[in-house]
């Protein structure tokens, strides 16, 4: 069969591994030294936490093997179990709910905003009951949620603020670093995400405490070997990975600055047809500042956004819908939760059927953009 368009699929994401990468993992290969099951953890895994310190600005980073086991290891950390319950999205990644059931908690869902697909600090306060311990904001698309209000109802309700910045590295909330504002923050380095190792995470944390009991729990709860003090598993990040995202941590501030190129650019040529096409851009603001991992845009209109999608993927733009079905609507949560059906997740639902997301990754040139740009322009005009 003959094809008429050769070229491959711009996929919504992509790693960005080059030399750099190599040279760390031969080196690891070299050595021989392949992990440490030490409390402080391997010679590359020690680096990597040392950059990502100092980039964040915090006193403590703690390598782990995924974003997930980051959220799960923070719950952990934060004493959270049965019979409390966690405040989140549910409008993310599974990984943020899943982690909460693997400490016995109950999620207990908030629903968003639908200017940036973050929480709502609203419908947050309406959902605070006695049994409440913890809230988990998620800084969705690289989106930061609005922290002063979130923390300021955490303190007077007495509830510990754990991120989850999975998506987030790089972005800012009134100059902070996402991740940062919290008791703890929670990253991922899976392969998707802006920094990455194939698989991989990372909690930060300024309180001494936690730093040392997070180093535990990633390790059976042991300092020395055979000593567990409290309950662990392990959580150890490979030297192998840890070497891969040391490298990657060298080229953080190129990989932003290429996603907001492509971002601005994208901004650029999509400005002029957001009133015919009745669409709505990704907009910064002067507090909140993006890391670009997605480039997610809403439609008014449900058919067009599904239209759109279909011919933009015939284009051979990887460009994809988050989150449909949200967390709350998935059988699993359905059934452990019945009640949750019924909650009042208006925008999240709404979300779940209006938005689109465009890569915007470093390996996207300015051609691509334009080309992603014109597919868009044609195939979301209204009929
Ligand atoms: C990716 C992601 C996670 C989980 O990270 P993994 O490294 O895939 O385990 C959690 N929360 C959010 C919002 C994510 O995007």
């Amino acid at each position: 069969m003959s094809s008429i368009n050769m070229s491959s699929t711009i996929p919504i994401n992509k790693p960005w591994i080059g030399e750099e990468e190599r040279g760390e993992v031969l080196n690891v290969l070299e050595e021989n030294i392949l992990t440490s099951a030490a409390k402080d953890g391997g010679k590359r895994v020690r680096e990597f936490e040392s950059l990502l310190r100092d980039y964040l600005k915090v006193k403590y980073v703690v390598a782990v093997n995924s974003g997930t086991t980051s959220l799960y290891a923070a719950l952990l950390a934060a004493d959270i179990k049965q019979g409390d319950e966690i405040l989140l999205p549910s409008f993310t990644f599974v990984a943020t709910a899943n982690s909460v059931v693997a400490t016995g908690a109950k999620p207990v869902f908030v629903d968003i905003n639908k200017d940036d697909f973050t929480m709502d600090v609203c419908d947050l306060k309406a959902k605070i009951t006695n049994k409440s311990k913890a809230i988990i904001p998620v800084h969705l698309y690289g989106h930061p949620s609005d922290m002063d209000e979130i923390i300021e109802i955490g303190d007077k309700h007495s509830l510990d603020i754990i991120e989850d910045a999975c998506q987030s590295l790089g972005s800012t909330y009134k100059e902070k670093q996402t991740g940062t504002m919290g008791i703890m923050g929670c990253f991922s380095l899976y392969a998707s995400k802006v920094l990455t190792c194939g698989e991989g995470g990372a909690v930060a944390t300024n309180n001494d405490n936690l730093a040392d009991n997070l180093k535990m729990i990633r390790n059976h709860g042991m300092i020395e070997g055979y000593d567990t003090r409290i309950f662990g598993l392990n959580f150890r990040l490979p030297e192998l990975s840890a070497a891969i995202a040391k490298a990657q941590m060298n080229k953080l501030s190129k990989m932003l600055n290429l996603r907001r190129k492509n971002a601005e650019l994208l901004t650029n040529l999509l400005s002029p047809i957001t009133d015919k096409s009745k669409i709505k851009l990704p907009t910064e603001t002067d507090e909140k500042k993006f890391n670009w991992y997605l480039y997610t845009i809403t439609f008014e209109k449900n058919n067009i956004r599904d239209k759109t999608k279909n011919n933009m993927t015939n284009d051979k733009f990887g460009v994809t819908v988050y989150y449909k079905p949200a967390v709350h609507k998935t059988p699993y949560y359905e059934r452990l939760a019945p009640s949750n059906k019924n909650d009042d997740l208006t925008q999240t639902e709404w979300a779940s059927e209006h938005v689109l997301s465009l890569p915007v990754h470093p390996s996207v040139t300015n051609q691509d953009i334009e080309r992603m740009a014109q597919s868009l322009k044609i195939h979301s005009l209204l009929d």
